[in-house]
């Protein structure tokens, strides 16, 4: 048995939009799919807006420029992220400002982030990682009484909620990403979602080079190309025709894993809070001290058996390319989390059998 970490699943319905697309010659950033994608995205999320990008990176670069983000500004973000994540700050000239996590959830610890305000902080990027949103409700005040943005990466979880909300829609401004892993995929591809019309407006206007709104080809800042083509929209929207399935799929990988390896006492498994909708993007484990392997002698076990796994991120705090104003800081949970962690074989495409297999070879090898 060979198990990938991740398989996409393209529906039939995905094919058939791309395949009208192709036929009828509307492959670039033209054509209907766009606009129904969007449509169905914003009300999915239920926001007022949601806006297609070329990826979840350029969808946080657009975002941070719709809110006015540049040098001299600082935004907050996680310590345990993507690398996209200060990518998409360090484009705006703005600087990275990293906050350690929590120990159960492995997202932004709000209890840490008052300590990390500065005059020149203008956004916080909340982050909901590996499928569990972050703890908005704090976040949510803090930005408040700072009179700061919340910029939500929702990359990983698409369909998740907290507290009955919709991740991405709690904040000023929500980013996803369409990756060919993520729960939506349209091989490549992004979303900004908002509820402010000006917001909308503008991230409308700086994803298609700022073409003046009266006078086409005539520019008065700089823009971009974040055009999201009708062939992805098309894949999107058939794709979106799925979700409830594949977050049900999602919901069983889950209840599945946590059942068949909680008696293994040298993992710990991931945690849901009371009142988060968890959707499972990875199903991730951390190795714990009583196991007497490490966790790549884990996971190399593992990959002999056939069985593919990926360790978790690097702290952005130890990436070569950090560029943060307070490199001096500790982040003693980022660092023991990214060193045990990794996600078994997650996909939408997880069999009943290879979930068994994944799950019988764990409880095979013998760690004690
Ligand atoms: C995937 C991902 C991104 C980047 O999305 P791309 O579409 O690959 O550019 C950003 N943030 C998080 C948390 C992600 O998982």
């Amino acid at each position: 048995m060979k198990i990938p970490v991740n398989e996409p699943v393209i529906t039939e319905a995905s094919k058939k939009y791309v395949q009208e697309a192709v036929e009828t010659g509307w492959i670039s950033s033209a054509g209907k799919f766009i606009q129904q994608f969007e449509e169905s995205f914003a009300e999915f999320i239920g926001t007022r807006h949601a806006i297609t990008t070329t990826s979840g990176t350029s969808a946080l670069h657009l975002g941070l420029c719709a809110l006015n983000i540049g040098p001299g500004d600082e935004v907050i973000l996680p310590n345990l992220t993507m690398g996209a994540c200060m990518d998409a700050i360090l484009y705006t000239g703005a600087t990275p400002v990293l906050v350690d996590i929590e120990r159960d959830t492995f997202n932004i610890d709000p209890k840490q982030i008052e300590a990390h305000l500065s005059e020149k902080t203008k956004a916080i990027m909340a982050v909901h990682l590996f499928g569990h949103s972050a703890d908005m409700d704090p976040i949510r005040v803090i930005a408040q009484e700072h009179g700061i943005a919340i910029l939500e990466d929702a990359a990983e979880v698409h369909g998740g909620t907290y507290k009955g909300r919709m991740c991405g829609s709690m904040g000023t401004i929500g980013c996803f990403s369409f990756y060919g892993n993520k729960i939506i995929t349209t091989g490549e591809g992004g979303m900004v979602v908002t509820d402010n019309d000006a917001l909308a407006a503008r991230a409308r206007s700086l994803k298609d080079l700022a073409h003046d709104a009266a006078k086409r080809f005539w520019h008065k800042e700089i823009g971009f190309n974040y055009r999201m083509t009708n062939l992805q929209a098309a894949l999107g929207l058939g794709q979106l025709e799925s979700v409830k399935e594949f977050l049900r799929h999602k919901e069983w990988l889950g209840q599945q894993y946590t059942e068949k390896l909680k008696d293994i006492e040298w993992l710990d498994l991931p945690v849901t809070r009371e009142g988060i909708g968890n959707v499972y993007w990875m199903y991730i484990v951390l190795v714990n001290d009583k196991s007497k392997f490490t966790r790549d002698e884990l996971r190399a076990k593992l990959l002999e058996r056939g069985i593919d796994t990926r360790d978790i991120f690097y702290p952005l705090s130890d990436q070569p390319f950090a560029n943060t104003s307070r490199k001096d800081d500790s982040y003693p949970v980022s660092a023991d989390i990214a060193k045990r962690g990794f996600y078994l074989p997650s996909g939408l495409a997880l069999t009943q059998e290879q979930l068994d297999y994944v799950a019988d070879t764990l409880h095979s090898i013998e760690n004690t």
